[in-house]
This record gives C-alpha cells, structure tokens and sequence, in this order.
C-alpha cells in the first residue's frame, strides 16, 4: 500500500474532500486507513442497566486509501506515488510530481 501511518494525505472523496490529515492507522489488508479528524462519525450510547450513562461519542471511522492522495513532505504537493527498487533489492516509494524519495515517517522519526 502506498499510504503508511503517519503520512500526511488530502482527501480526494467523500464529505471530508479537500482535508488534509495525518494518518493514525493503516489497515493494509483492507486498504483503509484512519485520517485525523476526517469522516467523524458521530455515536450515541444508550445508557445501561448497571447505571453507565448515555453518552455521545466521536470517532474517525476508516476511509478507503482510494479516496486519499499523498501530499508528498518535499513538494507539499498532492502526489502520485510511484515505487523503485533500491541497490538493496528494497523498495522506496518517491514522489512522481518532484522525483524525491518519500521515506517512511515511522522509520525517519528519531
Ligand atoms: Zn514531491
């Protein structure tokens, strides 16, 4: 998948389109991902019998990665994102817009 946790992505569809956000989760087997304040959904819980209260809450529900674009850390620009295969035999993903290297956020934080 092209979009890792931690990535900065705009929203291309959907009511959040135009957002930009940064990712908190990426589920790569369903190819959705949890944007940061984007497609909140809004919960209301009943209260319960053992005397919980009924209370409303909100959360990011996942979007399809199909729906977000890159917004590429060197060009701040939305970006297609391509792959190619470092002289360790690795993949690296880089940005078709500016041609630079995109690393994973997870990796680069120190
Ligand atoms: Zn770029």
């Amino acid at each position: 998948m092209k979009i890792l946790s931690s990535d900065t992505v705009l929203i291309t569809a959907g009511k959040d389109k135009g957002k930009t956000g940064k990712v908190m989760r990426a589920d790569h087997s369903a190819r959705k991902i949890v944007v940061e304040k984007v497609n909140i959904v809004t919960k209301h819980i009943k209260k319960r019998a053992d005397g919980t209260p009924g209370q409303i809450v909100k959360f990011e529900k996942p979007i399809d990665v199909s729906n977000v674009k890159l917004v590429c850390p060197n060009c701040k620009k939305p970006a297609r994102v391509g792959f190619k295969k470092l002289e360790n035999g690795k993949k690296a993903r880089f940005c078709k817009k500016c041609g630079e290297g995109i690393a994973n956020p997870k990796l680069s934080k120190k």
